[in-house]
């Protein structure tokens, strides 16, 4: 049950939860690169991690391009020797009502969660099998994986699509002891909640308070946020995991908000 000396890819890493999981691996012996669309933020986000004593790498990618998340995670590879956990967390959000909402958005909410969860799993789990040292591939789905909420058509649509994808691979990967698990957090207070809240507000007439109190927190059971540390525990947990009989696993994160 430890992921010291692993090889962590996590995209999205250069912000937020992604982020946080980087460092919470790293601090557990994990190597890690960075990957990100934001190469200041990547670079940044990797030479703090090797200040945590361990080797890092900023790997440049948007996870909807085919070539740049093949050679992303080759770098990966060279750089840090193998891809033993992939973390699956680049995303970001758009919201509106579906009468209004632009089919580009549409297009591009999906295509970085879904379109580059496929592309970022297939690119690791080559390396995993050629490897034959097993592997945990973990995918940041959200509450929305269970439950809907209004003005997230795509987002929700998106984050129940990657539980049907961890279980396809929960059953490709066992016999190459690759697992495949998702972690379904509630709100947590990173830069992509922040830019949600006044856009809600205007949306609902509501103001930000509201948002928070009433919307966003309403249903969890003592009107706290998730934190990037409760995420970051659960990611370990999923990636130390020393066996197949975890895989094919969603885990809600969310101050009781979903309760399974
Ligand atoms: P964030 O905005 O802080 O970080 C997202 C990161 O993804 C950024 O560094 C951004 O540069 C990167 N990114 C965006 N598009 C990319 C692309 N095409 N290729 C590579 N990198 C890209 O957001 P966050 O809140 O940390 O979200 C991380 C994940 O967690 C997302 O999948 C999100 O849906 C999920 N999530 C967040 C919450 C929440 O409340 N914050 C709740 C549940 C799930």
């Amino acid at each position: 049950m430890s992921v010291k000396n692993k090889v962590a890819l996590i995209t999205g890493a250069a912000s937020g939860i992604g982020k946080r999981i980087a460092e919470v691996l790293a601090d557990n012996g994990a190597h890690i690169a960075i990957a990100d669309i934001n190469q200041a933020a990547a670079q940044a986000a990797a030479d703090e991690i090797k200040a945590r004593g361990v080797k890092g790498t900023a790997v440049v990618m948007d996870v909807t391009d085919e070539a740049a998340v093949e050679a992303g995670v080759d770098k990966t590879v060279k750089d840090l020797g193998s891809v033993d956990i992939l973390v699956s967390n680049a995303g970001i959000q758009i919201v509106n009502p579906i009468e209004n909402f632009a089919y580009s958005d549409w297009k591009k909410l999906m295509a970085i969660h879904v379109d580059g969860a496929f592309l970022t799993t297939r690119a690791c789990l080559r390396r995993m099998y050629a490897a034959g040292n097993g592997g945990s591939v973990i995918y940041m789905g959200s509450v929305h994986s269970k439950e809907a909420s209004k003005l997230k058509a795509p987002y929700v649509a998106a984050k129940h699509a990657l539980i049907g994808l961890a279980k396809v691979v929960a059953k490709e990967g066992a016999a190459h002891k690759v697992r495949a698990n998702v972690i379904c957090p509630g709100f947590v207070r990173t830069p992509l909640v922040e830019k949600q809240i006044p856009e809600q507000a205007k949306e609902l007439g509501i103001s930000e308070a509201d948002v928070i109190k009433n919307i966003m927190l309403k249903d969890t059971v003592d009107g706290e946020f998730t934190t990037v540390d409760d995420v970051a525990a659960c990611a370990l947990f999923f990636a130390g995991f020393g066996s197949n009989a975890l895989t094919g696993q969603s885990i809600v994160v969310s101050h009781g908000w979903f309760m399974q």
